[in-house]
This record gives structure tokens, sequence and C-alpha cells, in this order.
């Protein structure tokens, strides 16, 4: 049997729907061997308990983190792998995001205010103690009958073709790659199937990346092999992961893709006791 590691997951720490805990039951329910929680602009899913429960369970934990960075203008997740969760300057870049992230829903609130919806920004915040996206304002439209699904809301008001719609001044790209980097960790670009151009993509890979995510979602294997091949071309890593959410994106179940143990990268702080805390 293969030792599996889905290297992109979100727990309800950012916007995904099942807790950190819960997230371990379901990798252990899905026969996978270790699992990496990448929750957008935080790590606060790793906790002493979390940890201690992934040991019980069997589950080989590496420490992650999806970064909102721009390039050029456009948004580029950047995935942070393997470091020290208590190194400055990641945790300090959490700040900074999160600022930046409070900043913007404020206005995109005022924004929907000004077209009629009756939201305010306390209920968005309400019950989330950590990062809080776009995803969030869409679910509570949801709630309030305004639309019925998170596409509808993306399309009519959140979506960056949408009328508002704030960007995020978050971290340049080059930044958010060092900081991982100066925590002691690498540097992957995440989801590169999605960015308008290959050229784009290779641009990218000139600001220090360690290695790309190859295997995404239920992208078909062809999809995947073109990045595989550019990794290979530019001596980089390659990894993968579903970018689960929740049980309701069909897209992006658990386990979907994955990398297996035998191509992981060496990791060098794997996180296994109170110490990495
Ligand atoms: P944010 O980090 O606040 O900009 O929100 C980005 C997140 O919103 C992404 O990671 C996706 O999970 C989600 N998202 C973006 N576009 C859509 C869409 N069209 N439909 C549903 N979810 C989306
Ligand atoms: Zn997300
Ligand atoms: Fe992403
Ligand atoms: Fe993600």
């Amino acid at each position: 049997m293969t030792d599996k590691y889905d290297l992109h997951t979100h727990t309800t720490c950012s916007d995904g729907q099942l807790e950190p805990q819960e997230l371990i039951d379901a990798a252990k329910k899905e026969r996978l061997k270790g699992l990496s929680i990448t929750d957008h602009d935080t790590m606060a899913a790793y906790t002493p308990s979390l940890v201690q429960y992934a040991l019980q369970q069997d589950i080989d934990l590496i420490s992650g983190i999806e970064i909102s960075s721009f390039y050029e203008g456009t948004s580029v997740h950047v995935l942070g792998y393997d470091f020290l969760l208590n190194a400055s300057p990641l945790v300090e870049l959490i700040t900074l995001q999160r600022e930046s992230r409070l900043a913007r829903n404020i206005q995109i609130i005022e924004n929907l205010q000004a077209e009629g919806i009756p939201i305010t920004f306390t209920e968005v915040s309400e019950g989330h103690t950590h990062v809080v996206g776009r995803p969030h304002i869409a679910r509570l439209l949801i709630e309030k009958n305004i639309v019925s699904s998170m596409e509808e809301a993306f399309e009519k008001y959140l979506s960056d073709q949408a009328p508002c719609y704030v960007p995020m001044k978050g971290v340049a790209t080059q930044e958010a790659v060092e900081r991982v980097h100066a925590a002691q960790g690498k540097a992957f670009l995440a989801h590169p199937h999605f960015f308008r151009s290959y050229q784009f993509v290779k641009d990218l890979l000139h600001l220090g990346f360690d290695g790309i995510e190859c295997y995404y979602a239920k992208f078909p294997r062809m999809t995947n092999e073109r990045y595989i091949r550019l990794a290979h071309r530019h001596d980089l890593l390659i990894s993968g992961g579903s970018d689960f959410h929740g049980e309701n994106k069909p897209f992006n179940e658990l386990g979907c893709a994955y990398i297996e143990k035998k191509d992981l990268f060496s990791v060098q702080h794997p996180v296994k006791s109170m110490r990495d805390l």
C-alpha cells in the first residue's frame, strides 16, 4: 500500500468546515499516512492537543500554511511547509495579513451595505477567532437568503469581477517565500493550474520557490504531469494535495490528490512534540 500524504487542507481556523481534530479523523478514515493543514494565513490549527491527537492516530503532521500573496497585481497562493511553527518571521506575517484582511472585510461589507444588503461586520466575524475571508461572507449571504449558493455569492458580489470586490493588500509573493525560508521551511507554488498563462507560472518560479504543487484536487493526470515536467526542468520539488475545505466541495475531496511518501521532500521539522509549538 502506498503511503499517501495530502498536503493541502483547510479547517475551521480559516474557511474549512471541519475542526482540526475532525480533520485528523477524516484523514484516518481515508487511510492517509500524513497531512499538512494549510489554512489561509494562519497556523492556529497546530495546537499541542492537535499534535498529541495526530500522534495517537498515527497521522504524520507536517507544518503548513497557505499565504495569500500578490505578484504584479495577481493573487498568488504560497504554500509553506515544514517550517518552525513558532518562528517570528511567519508569526509577524500572520499579524500583518490579519490586519489587511480586517481592513478589506470592512470595505467589502460597506460595499454590500451600499448595494442595500443588510449585513454587519459583527455578524461576519461572530464565532471566528482566526482568519475571516470572503467564503465566510458568502455563507452569511446564503443564511440570509440573499443568494442560494457560494457560487452565486461570488458571481454576484464577491469575485474579482463582481461589484463588491475589494482586493486584499497581501504580502508580495517574494516576501512570502522569503519568510517561509526564514522560518526554515519550504515554499511551494500552490495550484498553478489556475493561472491565466503558463508564462506567468514560469515567471513566478524566479521568486525563490522550492517546489510546485503538481497534484491538485481532481485535475486529470495529464494536466498535473505538465507541472511535474516543469518542476523537473527547474530542478524543483513536487507536492500534492486536495485543497479540502469540507464535504460540499466535490472537486476537493480529502485525499483525492496527494504525494506519495517516496516522492515527499525530506521533512526536517516533523510536528511531533509540544516543543515545536
Ligand atoms: P479570500 O482569501 O478571502 O480572498 O477568499 C478566497 C477563497 O474563497 C478561496 O480560497 C476559495 O476557497 C473561495 N473562493 C474563491 N472564489 C470562489 C468561487 N467562485 N466560488 C466559491 N468559493 C470561492
Ligand atoms: Zn479557502
Ligand atoms: Fe489556494
Ligand atoms: Fe487552499
